[in-house]
């Protein structure tokens, strides 16, 4: 065995949380991008729940798992654990219900009060097939980004628009940043 072989088989493990208020879509989004299944009925099942999916970057293996509230967010029961050791973050609100992106702030703020490192935050605007009920524009998400200095983007976990970018791009910044010992 050489030592290009030893390389290959490096692998990387990064959790990565997505919060953000109830109906927003977040267990979809996970559904969409680790099974590619969508749910239309809400979930009946609460409880925290992960789910491990592998992509390759510069012949590494890096693994995310990420965490879903799985409903405890309606009960304000998410904990610090959940956050604990999170590499990144998805920040989640309904392109069609404003009061879910004003409240990304409050998201913003659980956040920073438990994670213990460096997080990667993307916000994401769900629901962007719902274009002819849309409470919240493009600019407004995209500006609250750049102010916040997460990274932005749309996605529907309906029909599948950009969702595998949502949290391919989180993955990439993270692995990233600890492959130049940045974090
Ligand atoms: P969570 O509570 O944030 O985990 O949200 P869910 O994933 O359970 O979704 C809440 C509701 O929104 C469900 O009825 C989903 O079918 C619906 N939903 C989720 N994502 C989308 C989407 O991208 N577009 C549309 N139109 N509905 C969605």
């Amino acid at each position: 065995m050489d030592s290009s072989d030893e390389e290959s088989r490096e692998e990387y493990l990064f959790k990565i949380v997505i919060i953000g208020d109830s109906a927003v879509g977040k267990s979809n989004l996970l559904s969409r991008y680790a099974r590619n299944e969508f749910n239309p009925h809400s979930k009946a099942t609460i409880g925290v729940e992960f789910q491990t999916r592998s992509l390759e970057i510069d012949g590494k293996e890096v693994k995310a798992q990420i965490w879903d509230t799985a409903g405890q967010e309606r009960f304000r029961a998410v904990t610090s654990a959940y956050y604990r050791g999170a590499f990144g973050a998805l920040l989640v609100y309904d392109i069609s219900r404003k009061d879910t992106f004003q409240n990304v702030a409050k998201w913003l703020e659980e956040l920073n009060a438990h994670a213990d490192t460096i997080v990667t935050r993307m916000l994401v605007g769900n629901k962007c097939d719902l274009e002819s009920i849309r409470e919240v524009s493009v600019e407004e998400g995209k500006s609250l980004a750049e102010e916040q200095e997460f990274f932005f983007i749309e996605t529907s976990a309906l029909d599948s628009t950009n969702v595998k970018q949502a949290f391919e791009i989180v993955i990439r910044e993270i692995y990233s940043n600890v492959s130049r010992k940045v974090l």
